[in-house]
C-alpha cells in the first residue's frame, strides 16, 4: 500500500493528496506523471504553505537512484533532484569541489529548494537556483525534457514552483573546494545597519544579522562567515561597527542549544560545515516553528527597518528569532531576488492563526517597498495575486512555458491559483 501523504516538516499542514507514490525508476515516474489526474512533486516537506499540495497524487523521488556525478572539466555536478544539499555537498567535497552557497539548513532537497527560490546569504551570492546550469524534467505527458542555461526557456526552468513537471536531475555549478571561518559577534545597532549596510554585509562572504525584536534598537547577533582563501573580501572592521566577538558558541534563538549549529569561534572548516547555520548531523524530523521571509530591493533597507522597528512589540510576541541577510540578483524569472536584495526572515512560534492574522500587517508596511515573499514560507497569498505581474515582469513567459509543458494543468493547485499564477 502506498504511504499516506502525511504533513509538512513543521507539522502545520496535512497534505490533501489521496496518495504518495515513490517511483523507483524514471520510466515508472513517467507513467505516474502521465496517469495522474492531479499531481504534484514533494521534496523534504520543508515548505510552510500549500505550495507542494495537491488533491491527487503526491510524488516523492527519494527512491530514484541517488545519482551524483561530478565533471571537473565542465565544472558541474549532475545530482538527483530528490537528494539533499547536504548529501550532494558531502559527495563533491570528498572529491575536492564546492558549491557557491548553501541555505541555513542542509536537509532540504535540491529539487525542492531551487523550485521555491531558496537562498543562502551574501552580497556576492545569488539564490541556489542561480547555480543550476541544466534541469531534466519528466512532464505530465510522460515526456523527458532537458533545459540548459542559454536556452530561451531556461529562465523559467529552475524556480518553477513545481509547475513544469518532475525535475529528476539538476546540474549544479561547482568550484574548487574552499574553507570558511564562522564568527558570531554581538553589539550591532539597527541604526548602524541603516547608516552603513555595505560595511555590515561586507563583513564576510555570508553575513546574517539576528534579532528577537525584544529590543527595537539593537540586534542580538551577527553571524559572519568568511572564505579563508579570500580575506581581502572583508570591507569593514567589526570593531569599527561596534561589534565584539561572542564569548562562546551561540544558537540564534534565545535558549536554543548551540550544539545543533555549525562550528563558530573563527575555526576554519569546509564550506559545507560552515555556510549552513545548522549541522548536517543534526536532523530534526519535525519542527516546532513557522517561517516567513520577504526580499526587498537593497535600497529599501532604511524604510523597511523603520517599519519593522515600529512593530517590534508585536514581532517580539510572535517571533522566536528573525534574520536579515542579503541575496544578489538572480537570473530566474520567478526568483524573489529580482534585484540585489535584502531579505527579512522570521521564525515564528507555532501559532498559525495568530501569525496568519499578522501577515497582512507586515505586508502593509513592506509591500509598498517592493517586497517579494519567499515562495515556500507563510505570506498573504491572495494579496500577492494583485502584485505578481508588477513584481515579476517575465511572469507571462513563465505561464506560457508552464502551459506548454503541462497542457492539462495537472500540476496546478490551489496555492498557484491563490497567488495569481
Ligand atoms: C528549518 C528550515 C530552514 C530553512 N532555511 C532556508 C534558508 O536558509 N533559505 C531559504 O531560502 N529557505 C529556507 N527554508 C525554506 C526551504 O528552503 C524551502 O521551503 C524549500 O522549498 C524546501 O525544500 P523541500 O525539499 O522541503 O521542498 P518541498 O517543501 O517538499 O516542496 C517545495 C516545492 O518544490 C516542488 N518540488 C519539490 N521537488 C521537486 C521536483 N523534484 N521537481 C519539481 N518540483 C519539485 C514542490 O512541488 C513544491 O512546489 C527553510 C525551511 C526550513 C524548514
Amino acid at each position: 500500500m502506498a504511504p499516506a501523504p502525511g504533513r509538512t516538516w513543521a507539522g502545520n499542514l496535512a497534505y490533501s493528496a489521496e496518495e504518495l507514490v515513490e517511483p523507483t525508476s524514471t520510466g515508472q515516474l513517467a507513467e505516474v506523471m502521465a496517469g495522474a489526474g492531479r499531481v504534484r512533486l514533494l521534496g523534504s516537506r520543508h515548505s510552510f504553505n500549500r505550495i507542494a499540495d495537491t488533491t491527487g497524487t503526491l510524488v516523492g523521488l527519494r527512491r530514484l537512484p541517488a545519482e551524483v556525478e561530478l565533471d571537473g572539466e565542465r565544472r558541474v555536478v549532475r545530482a538527483g533532484a530528490g537528494l539533499t544539499y547536504g548529501d550532494v555537498g558531502a559527495r563533491i567535497q570528498e572529491q575536492g569541489w564546492a558549491l557557491h552557497a548553501m541555505a541555513s539548513l542542509p536537509h532540504i532537497t535540491v529539487g525542492g529548494a531551487v523550485a521555491t527560490g531558496s537562498h543562502g546569504s551574501g552580497d556576492g551570492a545569488a539564490s541556489l537556483a542561480d547555480g543550476v546550469s541544466a534541469v531534466e524534467i519528466v512532464t505530465t505527458e510522460g515526456a523527458h525534457v532537458r533545459l540548459e542555461r542559454g536556452d530561451a526557456d531556461f529562465g523559467g526552468a529552475v524556480v518553477s514552483l513545481g509547475m513544469l513537471g518532475a525535475v529528476t536531475v539538476l546540474e549544479l555549478d561547482v568550484e574548487p573546494t574552499y574553507e570558511v571561518a564562522q564568527t558570531v559577534y554581538e553589539g550591532l545597532t539597527w541604526d548602524r545597519v541603516v547608516e552603513d549596510l555595505d560595511a555590515v554585509t561586507g563583513l564576510g562572504t555570508s553575513v546574517s544579522v539576528f534579532t528577537d525584536w525584544r529590543d527595537p534598537d539593537r540586534t542580538t547577533q551577527v553571524w559572519v562567515k568568511e572564505r579563508v582563501d579570500d580575506p581581502g573580501s572583508r570591507r569593514a572592521d567589526p570593531a569599527d561597527l561596534g561589534l565584539r566577538p561572542a564569548d562562546g558558541p551561540r544558537h540564534m534563538i534565545r535558549g536554543g542549544s548551540p550544539e545543533h549549529c555549525t562550528r563558530q569561534g573563527g575555526v576554519p572548516g569546509p564550506w559545507l560545515d560552515r555556510l549552513p547555520h545548522f549541522r548536517m548531523g543534526f536532523t530534526p524530523s519535525a519542527g516546532d516553528e513557522l517561517q516567513s521571509e520577504w526580499l526587498l530591493p537593497r535600497r529599501a533597507v532604511g524604510p523597511a527597518l523603520d517599519r519593522l522597528r515600529r512593530m517590534s512589540g508585536e514581532l517580539a510576541g510572535l517571533a522566536m528569532s528573525a534574520e536579515m541577510r542579503t541575496v544578489s540578483r538572480g537570473r530566474q524569472w520567478l526568483d524573489p531576488a529580482q534585484e540585489d536584495s535584502v531579505a527579512f526572515h522570521f521564525t515564528w512560534r507555532p501559532a498559525q492563526p495568530a501569525v496568519e492574522a499578522f501577515l497582512p500587517r507586515i505586508e502593509e508596511g513592506l509591500d509598498p517597498l517592493g517586497a517579494r515573499p519567499h515562495w515556500g514560507k507563510l505570506f498573504d497569498e491572495r494579496a500577492l495575486a494583485g502584485r505578481v505581474d508588477d513584481l515579476y515582469p517575465r511572469r507571462g513567459a513563465f505561464s506560457e512555458l508552464a502551459a506548454r509543458l503541462d497542457p492539462r494543468g495537472a500540476l496546478r493547485n490551489d496555492f498557484v491559483e491563490r497567488v495569481g499564477l
